[in-house]
């Protein structure tokens, strides 16, 4: 029993003084830290990131940011300021792209790309839009169909006297669609370069006649809304039988879009002295029919429409103007243009 006490009290003791020298070795480092810690003046609060950037965008959290300013003007200040801000913060920009009513920017943060979108609301009438009219239809149901099974609202001109002229017109009326009746005129160089087709409206017809002519034609395309010409250039030149023609219209309530074959035609002026609600074709999409010369027809038509607030495009039932058309339709919204059927188009008149 002793041997064990004797054995067992130096090791405790030794195990105190170890225990001892630590304490006091941690305490001396401890002091030292805390001296080292107040004798240092007080270090200045590290710069927080991009501050120019957050006063102007708030908290960088999310995967990006939207801003919402009045209008175009707003936008634009907006993004000249967002600039200075990331300049002072030494954050790249890049990657700018303007669009109808937004401007989008890209911040280079070390974590990496930010987008910033800069909105503004237009107001709803002001959104530009665009009416596609097809003509020459009647000839063919299952073509027709294909049009107005497109995801864009195009607008169907229907040609008299043809074999489904009716059949087409009672389709789109069907589908909730406005209808012109694509009525046939006389063209320059008839009829050995051109020929409209039977009862066209011809310079020299007396004015009963061309009055009938006009009532036969909307008696075989049920339904309509409105009136274009069917080649015209030399008719529509002649503000007279015009005359006629516009009272017909105006006295079933039609409207009408002048298909301007020509330069000098007079119809949309003679519409609106009949108080004819009228328009004029801005862009023919398929002249040329390949899928490039129609794209780049549809891009006139969308800068026109951006341009002026509205444009209308006409085209015919061509299978390359279907495909061109489906695969233009998610780019009309894109490029900032919405497509509207033509009678959206027509100016309201005041009171009604
Ligand atoms: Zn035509």
């Amino acid at each position: 029993m002793p041997r064990r006490a004797e054995r067992k009290a130096p090791r405790t003791r030794r195990w105190v003084w170890v225990g001892a020298w630590l304490a006091c070795i941690a305490l001396v480092g401890l002091a030292y830290l805390a001296g080292r810690r107040a004798s240092r003046p007080p270090a200045p609060a590290p710069p927080p990131a991009f501050t120019a950037l957050q006063d102007l965008l708030g908290p960088l959290e999310g995967p990006s940011a939207e801003i919402r300013v009045a209008d175009a003007a707003a936008a634009a200040v907006f993004v000249d300021e967002l600039r200075q801000a990331a300049r002072r913060d030494g954050v790249p920009v890049t990657g700018e792209s303007r669009g109808p009513s937004r401007i989008r920017v890209r911040l280079d943060l070390p974590g990496g790309p930010y987008p910033v979108v800069v909105r503004w609301a237009r107001p709803p009438a002001e959104a530009p839009r665009l009416a596609v009219v097809i003509d020459d239809m009647g000839r063919n149901l299952e073509r027709a169909r294909a049009f107005l099974d497109l995801p864009i609202p195009v607008t169907p001109s229907v040609l008299p006297y043809l074999k489904h002229s009716a059949g087409v017109a009672r389709l789109a009326t069907a589908r909730g669609r406005v209808v012109l009746l694509h009525l046939p005129m006389e063209p320059r160089g008839y009829p050995r370069r051109a020929d409209p087709g039977p009862h066209a409206l011809m310079v020299g017809l007396p004015e009963a006649e061309v009055r009938a002519r006009v009532r036969q034609a909307l008696e075989s395309v049920p339904g309509v809304s409105g009136v274009n010409n069917h080649m015209g250039s030399r008719f529509t030149e002649q503000s007279e039988p015009l005359a006629w023609v516009m009272d017909e219209l105006a006295s079933r309530g039609l409207f009408f879009l002048d298909s301007l074959t020509t330069a000098r035609s007079v119809a949309f002026e003679a519409a609106r002295r009949a108080g004819v609600p009228a328009l004029r074709r801005d862009v023919f999409i398929d002249n040329e029919r390949t899928a490039e010369a129609i794209g780049r027809q549809l891009e006139r038509a969308v800068a026109r429409a951006l341009r002026t607030g509205r444009a209308v495009a006409i085209g015919h039932p061509y299978p390359v103007t279907l495909e061109t058309l489906r695969a233009w339709a998610p780019r009309f919204g894109e490029a900032g243009v919405r497509v509207v059927p033509l009678e959206a188009l027509l100016p309201t008149k005041p009171g009604g």
